[in-house]
């Protein structure tokens, strides 16, 4: 009898220590989002997250080529500085790289480093779109939604073996890479919950305004990408970034917040340079081409 009370008080005590262990670390665990002001349960240092951000970065690029287009490689560089100097993390060792590629897509992870396909600029079509995704992406890395999903994944998966996580162990590896949403990469994809889209979409607005640009491109940039969205093969951003009415639904409550803030913004780009970049050729064979016929002009066909 004594023994089982004295067990049943070790069980007792063993699992209250748990949890004050668990609530006090948790407690600590806590961030504030910068323009949501949410509290947000981060159990990475963000010194490592940054690291995991730069390593990732190296992942996902080791294969791709950068784009030789001087202009738009310079259209990129100053609208991803103008973001970053006027976000909540503007002394971020920020990168820019535009990417050689019809894929429609683009990426930011912690530390700052950002990549947009050229496939991308299309559904931009103009400084204030790409502003919207880059201003989009520069949000997630600030709210460190990189950071909360890898905290919970690696929780979830109890892949987190005390307090190491490497890149060098395959499966940490492969949760933090598709926590940083490049997990089409990697085999595990993680769309972001509708929350931290709405929380991205929220701080996103309100950068792009504060960095000159008109914030309702941003509804007809989401219209836009809804669209093509529903193509046959919709581009990849589309597995983690779902566009539906919901979505640009809050983008319009929002909107009231970036556009009084972009009103008392001295220097306004409005829409900024409209991107013309050649047609998008396809791997479908072309048509072919009419025979001409005596007398007629073929050229009127072209
Ligand atoms: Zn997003």
């Amino acid at each position: 009898m004594v023994e089982n009370h004295a067990k049943g008080f070790y069980n007792w005590y063993m699992q209250n220590t748990i949890i004050i262990f668990l609530v006090t670390f948790l407690l600590t665990a806590c961030a504030t989002t910068p323009v949501s002001e949410r509290q947000a349960l981060i159990l990475i240092p963000k010194s490592q997250e940054i690291a995991f951000g730069k390593q990732a970065y190296q992942q996902a690029l080791k294969d791709q080529k950068d784009s030789d287009d001087a202009h738009l490689n310079q259209v990129l560089q100053r609208v991803g500085r103008r973001i970053a100097e006027v976000s909540d993390m503007p002394k971020l060792d920020w990168e820019f790289r535009l990417i050689e590629s019809k894929e429609k897509n683009a990426f930011a992870l912690p530390g700052g480093k950002v990549a947009v396909y050229t496939g991308m600029l299309r559904i931009c079509e103009n400084e204030a779109g790409l502003a919207t995704v880059l201003s989009h992406e520069i949000a997630h890395v600030i709210a460190r939604h990189g950071a909360q999903r890898m905290s919970q994944q690696l929780l979830l998966t109890g892949a987190m073996m005390g307090a190491s996580i490497s890149m060098r162990n395959n499966t940490q590896r492969n949760i933090i890479m598709g926590a940083l949403g490049l997990g089409v990469l990697y085999g595990i994809t993680l769309p972001f919950s509708r929350g931290d889209e709405g929380e991205a979409d929220q701080i996103g607005l309100v950068y792009m305004a504060k960095a000159g640009y008109d914030p309702e491109e941003a509804i007809q940039f989401w219209q836009r990408f809804s669209i093509v969205k529903g193509d046959k093969n919709p581009p990849e951003w589309a597995s983690t970034h779902p566009a539906d009415k919901t979505r640009i639904a809050g983008l319009k409550t929002y909107l009231s917040r970036a556009k009084y803030k972009y009103q008392n913004i001295k220097l306004k780009h409005g829409l900024g340079e409209t991107f013309n970049l050649p047609a998008e050729k396809t791997d479908k064979k072309e048509p072919e081409k009419p025979k001409p016929v005596p007398g007629v002009s073929v050229e009127t066909f072209n």
